[in-house]
C-alpha cells in the first residue's frame, strides 16, 4: 500500500531524531558481519563503502537534541559546532555501531577532528580523506585515484575481501538512479515549492544519511508520488535560494522559520554528498578511473571547492538563481565556518552587480531563538514582492 506524507516523513523525522543511530544497528544486526562507515560533510566517494559491502552513514553533527558535554573540552569557543557535537557523539559511544569514519578535506577543524579521533578510537578505521584541489586530470586527477585505491584496499581489508571492479561498477550504477532522484526531487521542489516545503525535503535527505541507498532512492519516489496525490494551497511566496549550509546543518526550525516567514526554498547546498556529481557515472570501464573523472570535470561548484578561474568565481550562485526563477538568495552558514564565511563576500558581490537582492546571517546547528531568523528572512520576502517583483 503507498505511503502518505505525513508517514513518510513521520518515519524520516524519527530517523533524523535517533542519536543512537538504530536503524544502523538493525541494518549491521540482519546479516552477520556487516560494516558500516561514517562519514562526515560535504563529499566522499559512497561508492567505495557500498561496493566494499558496508553501509555509508553521513555524520551531521548532533543538532540541536545533543547537549554537549565532552565535546566542548577539546576545542577553543571560536570554532562551529559540528565537530564538539560530533567528538561528544563518539565520545558518548553512540557511534559504536560505525566500523570507521572518513573526514574528508573541507577544512582544518575537519583535519584535526580526524587527528583526534584517531587518538581517541584506537580501534576504528579512521582516514583524513584527502580530495584534489586541483581539477587537471595530470596532477589533481592521479592524486585522487591513488587516495581512493588506498580507501578501496583498506576497506577491502576490513570487509575481509577486495573491492572488486566489478562491485564497484553495480554500485556505481545504483548511485546513478540514486542522483537521479534527487535530482528530481530538487526539480519537483523548485517547479512546485508549495507542494514540496523544504523541511520535509530535508528530512528525506537526511534520512538518505542513514539508509541503504536503495531504500533512499526509494523514499525519495514514494515521497514525490504521495506530495504529488494530494493538492495542497500555494503561496505568494519569495522563491529563494539558500547557500553556505553545506557542512554544520542549520537546525529544522530555521528552515522552517525561513518558510513561514514567506520563502519559498527553492535550492539550497544541504548534504551536498548527494548532489555533488552532476551526471550519470559510466558503468562501464575503469570504475575508479569514472570516479575520479566525475569529480574533476562533472561536480557541482560550490563555496566548498576552490574555483582558480577569477571569472568564474560564485558564477553557480547565478547559475542556481537564474536555473530556479530565484527571486533573492539568503546566506546561511556556521558561525566561524571559514569555507562559506569567506566566499560570501565574493558571492555577494557576483549578486550586486546584477542586482539580486541577498540577506545573510549566521546559525549554529543547536540556535534556538528563531525570532530574528523570522524578522529577517520575512522582511527580506516583503522587500522582494514589494520592490523586486515585476
Ligand atoms: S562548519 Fe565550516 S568550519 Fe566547521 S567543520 Fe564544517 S566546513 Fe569546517
Amino acid at each position: 500500500m503507498s505511503q502518505t506524507v505525513p508517514q513518510i516523513i513521520e518515519r524520516c523525522q524519527a530517523l533524523f531524531e535517533d542519536m543512537n543511530f538504530t536503524s544502523v544497528k538493525e541494518w549491521k544486526a540482519a546479516v552477520p558481519g556487516r560494516k558500516a562507515i561514517g562519514f562526515m560533510p560535504v563529499y566522499v566517494p559512497r561508492e567505495i563503502i557500498h561496493a566494499a559491502g558496508m553501509l555509508p552513514v553521513g555524520i551531521m553533527g548532533g543538532g540541536d537534541q545533543l547537549e554537549v558535554i565532552q565535546g566542548d573540552a577539546y576545542y577553543q569557543s571560536y570554532i562551529c559546532r559540528i565537530p564538539r557535537s560530533t567528538l561528544e557523539l563518539g565520545l558518548t559511544g553512540r557511534l559504536d555501531c560505525l566500523d570507521g569514519m572518513l573526514f574528508p578535506s573541507i577544512c582544518d577543524v575537519i583535519r584535526n577532528l580526524s587527528g583526534m579521533w584517531q587518538i581517541l578510537f584506537k580501534d576504528k578505521y579512521v582516514k583524513y580523506f584527502d580530495l584534489p584541489q586541483n581539477y587537471q586530470d595530470g596532477a589533481g586527477g592521479t592524486f585522487y585515484i591513488h587516495e581512493m585505491q588506498v580507501l578501496r584496499e583498506d576497506l577491502g581489508r576490513i570487509a575481509g575481501k577486495p573491492v572488486t571492479d566489478d562491485a564497484l561498477r553495480a554500485t556505481i550504477a545504483l548511485y546513478n538512479e540514486n542522483r537521479r532522484a534527487v535530482q528530481d526531487l530538487y526539480k519537483y521542489r523548485a517547479a512546485k515549492p508549495w507542494q514540496a516545503p523544504t523541511a520535509e525535503v530535508y528530512l528525506v535527505l537526511r534520512a538518505g544519511m542513514v539508509l541503504p541507498v536503495e531504500d533512499f532512492t526509494q523514499l525519495i519516489r514514494d515521497y514525490l508520488a504521495a506530495t504529488d496525490a494530494v493538492a495542497r494551497s500555494r503561496r505568494d511566496n519569495a522563491r529563494i535560494v539558500l547557500t553556505g549550509a553545506f557542512c554544520e546543518q542549520p537546525p529544522l526550525s530555521l528552515i522552517k522559520s525561513i518558510e513561514m516567514a514567506g520563502c519559498y526554498i527553492v535550492d539550497d547546498d544541504f548534504m551536498l554528498v548527494n548532489r555533488w556529481l552532476l551526471e550519470d557515472l559510466p558503468i562501464s570501464g575503469d570504475p575508479i578511473a569514472a570516479l575520479a573523472t566525475a569529480f574533476l570535470s562533472g561536480s557541482t561548484e560550490t563555496g566548498a571547492k576552490y574555483q582558480p578561474r577569477q571569472e568564474l568565481k560564485g558564477r553557480y550562485i547565478l547559475d542556481a538563481v537564474k536555473a530556479n526563477a530565484a527571486e533573492g538568495v539568503i546566506f546561511a552558514a556556521p558561525s566561524f565556518c571559514d569555507p562559506a564565511l569567506l566566499e560570501r563576500p565574493m558571492l555577494e558581490a557576483v549578486l550586486d552587480r546584477v542586482d539580486v537582492p541577498h540577506i545573510g546571517f549566521k546559525y549554529a546547528e543547536n540556535s534556538a531563538q528563531m525570532q530574528p531568523v523570522r524578522e529577517q528572512a520575512g522582511t527580506f520576502a516583503d522587500s522582494i514582492k514589494l520592490w523586486s517583483s515585476p
